[in-house]
């Protein structure tokens, strides 16, 4: 029975350790960021960056490349019209993440899509899918969202009201927001 206990202890100590470990972050300040110029999005984007630094500056700060030093850069950000890289086809925004063995990001990519596909039955009554804009409130909290997922954010908030939540609430009179339980996560990434 004492073995049991200790190997049930012990089991419970590599699984913690497992959980504390597993905490993507960068180890390098501040994270150079690319945003593609000259994009009605660009500016928008680069507001995101801010919000977010504002939020948590003591934990993770940005400075923006130009073009020239693309290559520099930790996050890469791309405009795309649809967003053919990421796993759901009318996703608006994802996020593709590198990690080294230490867990630190090696170089982390956002797209962003200014085009979005939405099901609907067409005139025939067969269902057909039809593209439709995005509003500029709602992909700016889609850039919130995959940033969140680019400086440490791996998984998805339960609060419907963060902007970590797995899906976008599209309601412009109560918009999802970082909450202060995002950015306490975020702080204990980086503690
Ligand atoms: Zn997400």
């Amino acid at each position: 029975m004492k073995k049991i206990c200790i190997l049930f202890i012990m089991l419970l100590l590599t699984i913690s350790t497992a959980f504390a470990l597993s905490k993507p972050r960068w180890d390098v300040r501040p994270v150079k960021v690319y945003i593609p110029p000259n994009h009605y999005y660009t500016h928008l984007m680069k507001n995101a960056f801010l919000q977010w630094q504002d939020k948590t500056k003591s934990a993770v700060w940005f400075v923006f490349v130009n073009e020239n030093k693309q290559k520099d850069a930790h996050i890469t950000v791309h405009f795309v019209e649809k967003n053919v890289n990421c796993e759901k086809e009318n996703a608006i925004g994802c996020t593709h993440i590198q990690t080294n063995d230490e867990d630190f990001y090696v170089h982390n990519d956002i797209y962003i899509a200014s085009k979005t596909t939405r099901n609907k039955i067409g005139k025939n009554g067969k269902p057909e899918k039809i593209e439709v804009p995005i509003s500029s409130e709602q992909v700016y909290r889609v850039m919130l969202h995959e940033i969140g997922h680019a400086i440490g954010i791996h998984g998805h908030s339960l609060n419907p009201n963060s902007i970590m939540y797995a899906y976008s609430n599209n309601n412009d009179n109560n918009p999802q927001t970082i909450t202060e339980e995002d950015i306490q996560f975020m702080h204990n990434v980086y503690r």
